[in-house]
């Protein structure tokens, strides 16, 4: 039996399939789009098109589509074990030596390693163990926990609670009593007059007047994403971050950093944390860290709380396949390519300047209200003819942009009123030169 055309592909994926972040009748009006394979910084669709993918799948294909190693490396674990669980003092190979690697690279307070098969899971695994730490330490009243409008965490109860997109939480009745968002550093969506390092200022003394009106004595912790990806590109401004910093150090809230987007290159560092001098309690990662080959999370946690939860007796927290052995061996070959290649220098010192320098030249464009960006990311606020005044509620102008910049051949994501940039880390000048190029005649379209 030969394989399915692409419409009767289409028909089966209609009649059966739930997809993830997607309206289906819209889908199943305009039929599912399909990726066949993948090269490079390209994937080729049903329609054997070869579209450069200007988000890395999800922001997580770092090292391009064809990465022979991490294939290898698969292939090999599979043969030699394709699965053990990590329960009941047992274990694998690759996730001990992957949690190795993530400690000796990771801020120096990180030395133990849990691990999970998604962001959502770190998440989830993050917020237990927070409960746990300050239960155990006698202060079982440290229960609600801070994030920020904007924010993206994931989609499991809890991350879903500490995500601040309503489009996220409202469908659920959620968020979950004590997750408290504080505003997001997003100058741009405040209209407001004052300059970024001044709204950025602003936005911590309205986070400190909100902590203080809980309790701190009530807030463990509170979850930041160093850049704020799928919220918007919500780049914070500088002296921002440190005083959010500042801010929970000073009332005992633990600092979770939730680098799924931000860790291993894509803003030219290993860690944002590292970058931004944040020493966070807690780290999260996913992604990037097998490039999205197969599935992994993992929760990085400082000495001092993985002393006291593993002092603590036994420990009832874990997934089936937490620390997969498969998905540990992916993710040791991704970080070797990415040590190989030198691509964290690369995207520092050279394709991630030249990034934004593209990203910059877009600014002019009458369609743009703003640019922002960091490394190899980017967002583009767009705005309609007659500029920001004529934009109206439900115009989603990103969603736009990108279905005509994918008809120019790249794809870029769409989110309200802006599009998305994350590409590979392999990308080449040439290809962000054609990536840039697909998005101005997009917005020349979306324009026009
Ligand atoms: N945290 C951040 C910062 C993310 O960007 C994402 C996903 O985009 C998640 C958590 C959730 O990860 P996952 O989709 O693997 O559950």
């Amino acid at each position: 039996m030969g394989r399915p055309t692409l419409e009767e592909l289409r028909q089966k994926d209609a009649a059966h399939h739930i997809h993830p972040f997607t309206d289906h009748a819209q889908m199943h009006r305009e039929g599912t789009r399909w990726i066949k394979s993948g090269d490079g910084c390209f994937v080729i669709d049903g329609e054997d098109r070869r579209l450069l993918d200007g988000l890395a799948g999800l922001w997580c294909v770092n090292v391009g589509y064809n990465c022979a190693a991490i294939v290898k490396a698969v292939h090999r674990q599979m043969e030699e074990l394709p699965y053990y669980p990590s329960f009941f003092n047992s274990t694998t190979e690759p996730p001990v030596l992957l949690a190795e690697w993530l400690a000796k690279q990771a801020p120096p307070n990180l030395n133990r390693i849990i691990f999970s098969n998604s962001g959502s899971e770190a998440t989830e695994t993050a917020l237990k163990i927070i409960r746990a730490y300050w239960k155990r330490r006698g202060r079982p009243a440290k229960r609600k926990v801070l994030s920020r409008e904007f924010a993206y965490h994931g989609v499991t109860l809890g991350a879903t609670s500490l995500t601040g997109l309503p489009t996220c939480y409202e469908p659920f009745d959620l968020p979950l009593e004590g997750f408290i968002h504080a505003p997001a550093p997003y100058a741009w969506h405040a209209r407001t007059e004052l300059g970024s390092e001044d709204f950025g200022q602003e936005t911590l003394a309205r986070t400190a007047e909100i902590m203080d009106r809980e309790g701190p004595e009530t807030i463990a912790a509170m979850f930041v994403e160093p850049v704020q990806g799928a919220g918007g590109v919500i780049i914070p401004p500088p002296g921002y971050l440190a005083g959010l910093r500042r801010l929970c150090r000073e009332r005992e809230i633990l600092f979770v950093a939730d680098e799924v987007i931000t860790a291993f290159g894509r803003l030219g560092c290993w860690f944002a944390s590292e970058r931004e001098d944040l020493v966070p309690d807690l780290l999260n990662v996913a992604k990037g860290i097998t490039s999205g080959y197969l599935p992994l999370g993992a929760t990085l946690v400082s000495d001092e709380i993985a002393n006291l939860i593993q002092e603590s007796g036994y420990f009832a927290h874990g997934y089936t396949y937490t620390g997969h052995p498969v998905c540990a061996a992916a993710a040791l070959a991704n970080l070797q390519v990415i040590e190989d290649l030198g691509l964290v220098e690369r995207v520092r010192d050279d394709i991630g300047p030249y990034f934004q320098k593209k990203l910059s030249g877009l600014a002019s464009h009458p369609a743009v209200g703003e640019v922002r960006g960091d490394h190899l990311i980017g967002g583009i606020e767009l705005m309609p003819a007659g500029g920001r005044d004529a934009l109206q509620p439900g115009m989603l102008l990103g969603l736009q942009a990108a279905e005509l910049i994918r008809e120019e051949g790249a794809i870029v994501r769409g989110i309200r009123n802006l599009i998305a940039l994350a590409p590979p880390l392999i990308i080449t000048h040439a290809e962000t030169d054609q990536l840039f190029d697909a998005v101005g005649r997009g917005l020349d379209r979306l324009w026009g």
